[in-house]
């Protein structure tokens, strides 16, 4: 039998086997990685029945073979999930391979947190940094205004109107002075969308990430909308990085997932030394651990194997989705289309800066665009809700990154809510759709969007 002291050396052991599948998983490709991760043939038929696969572990908890290794893994002495609140062996290789895919290029170290939502990841990522510290000033965020409604809202209803955390918008995010005259002593964090939904506005995160960083706070990235097949923010000084997972990373659609990212040793002024060496580490064991967001095992997994395929979808979106935007771009009845692959988008070097396919020497701009139809008065929607209602295959819904092709009228739907103002800070106009291209073939979609311009 093994002591307590026993147990916490084979911990160690564990801990060091982590430490070289990590390695070895940084020097393979984006593709590689995302179809392995650090699940391997050893681990399979050591712990796992040979399952090539990665297995789903429906169990609420684990069990241990004697006190002493009860007591070593709650006290967080050894590997452990104990709980699925807390982790699950499923779960874990989620984790592990988000992990790497969006430290992939680059020697940065990084954990990750699997969560019930995209929204609960930017809650779970945002909440230690809002805490109370009677040596700061009252705290603030600064974020872009042009982020998707539900984060919106998050901000401005649950954090203002709520708790009364002052939010400062950013309007025009490409402008480094407005980040500086915004920022004070009271701000805890930077936040940006990377490319924002459904504007496709983006920001040099580069000079922000260097902004929040001479203030001693981190910058926090939502790359939803590029995935690290495209993007990855933690190369360019961002500190932490969420994502919905219900979006491109399973791009088949069949769970709502977020995940976090966290560099090891992030920047900031608030919180525990704990939490600022591995921020996602700390964050599971503790605040997750009492707030509860965590994901279910099947959705984790069910992710993680749409995840593997996230670089070829990623490519085959992305070219598709420029030569419909351009189509949509020489179309008579459209009156702009906000696109970063685009020479008309205002924004094209920073999206060449930052924007390019993976393993490849091409770039990629995404698989989402805004598309304005024109209309005969400013601030109607007549033929703008006739294109749309004559769509065909096109699915009418608000979700993206699906494979099927998904066109959302914003105005009456993800930013229907947050009213004319929220709408006018968001870039939101009513003849504003957002064309989400799925990896159909292109013909077939421009076959449709002719149909709904038919129908105008
Ligand atoms: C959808 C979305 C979210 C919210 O994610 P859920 O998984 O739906 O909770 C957050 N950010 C962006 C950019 C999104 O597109």
């Amino acid at each position: 039998m093994k002591d307590l002291n026993g147990w916490i050396n084979e911990g160690q052991i564990m801990m060091a086997q982590r430490e070289k599948k990590i390695k070895r998983a940084k020097s393979w490709k984006f593709d590689t990685v995302a179809t392995h991760g650090l699940y391997d043939l050893q681990q399979a038929l050591s712990s796992h029945s040979g399952s090539i696969m990665e297995p789903v572990y429906m169990s609420p908890a684990q069990a241990y073979s004697d006190c002493n290794e009860m007591e070593a893994a709650l006290s967080y002495q050894i590997p452990t999930w104990c709980y699925s609140r807390i982790a699950n062996p499923s779960t874990y290789f989620l984790e592990e391979t988000i992990a790497l895919l969006e430290t992939y290029g680059s020697d940065i170290i990084a954990s990750g947190l699997a969560t019930s939502s995209g929204m609960s990841a930017i809650k779970t990522a945002t909440d230690p940094f809002l805490v109370k510290d009677d040596k700061l000033p009252p705290p603030n965020i600064v974020s872009c205004a042009k982020v998707y409604g539900g984060t919106f809202q998050q901000f401005w209803i649950r954090r203002y109107q709520e708790q009364g955390i002052e939010v400062r918008w950013i309007c025009d995010p490409g402008n480094l002075d407005e980040w500086l005259s915004k920022i004070d002593n009271g701000t805890r964090f930077v936040y940006g969308e990377f490319p924002s939904n459904p504007s496709l506005t983006i920001f040099d995160i580069e000079s922000v990430a260097e902004l929040a960083h001479s203030f001693s706070i981190p910058l926090i990235v939502d790359s939803t909308c590029a995935t690290p097949a495209i993007t990855r923010p933690l190369l360019f000084g961002a500190d932490i990085v969420v994502h919905s997972a219900s979006k491109a990373i399973s791009s088949s659609g069949t769970s709502i997932a977020g995940l976090i990212v966290a560099r090891k040793n992030i920047i900031s002024k608030i919180g525990p030394d704990e939490m600022k060496a591995d921020f996602a580490s700390w964050a599971k064991l503790w605040p997750f651990r009492d707030n509860g967001p965590s994901i279910h095992p099947m959705a984790a997994i069910m992710t993680l194997n749409d995840m593997r395929s996230l670089r070829m979808m990623v490519d085959k979106m992305s070219q598709s989705a420029l030569q419909i935007a351009e189509y949509l771009h020489n179309h008579p009845k459209i009156e702009n289309v906000s696109y970063p692959g685009l020479p008309s988008f205002p924004q094209k070097k920073l999206a060449d800066k930052y924007m390019h396919l993976v393993d490849s020497d091409r770039s990629a701009f995404g698989y989402m665009m805004l598309a304005e139809i024109k209309e005969q008065n400013p601030g109607e929607s007549i033929n703008t809700r006739n294109f749309y209602d004559g769509l065909d295959m096109i699915w009418r819904a608000t979700d993206l990154g699906r494979v099927k092709t998904i066109a959302t009228l914003n105005s009456i739907s993800t930013h229907q809510q947050q009213g004319e103002e929220g709408r006018s800070l968001a870039g939101i106009n009513p003849n504003a759709i957002r064309i989400s291209v799925g990896i159909e073939h292109p013909d077939d979609i421009i076959a449709d969007l002719e149909k709904g311009f038919s129908n105008i």
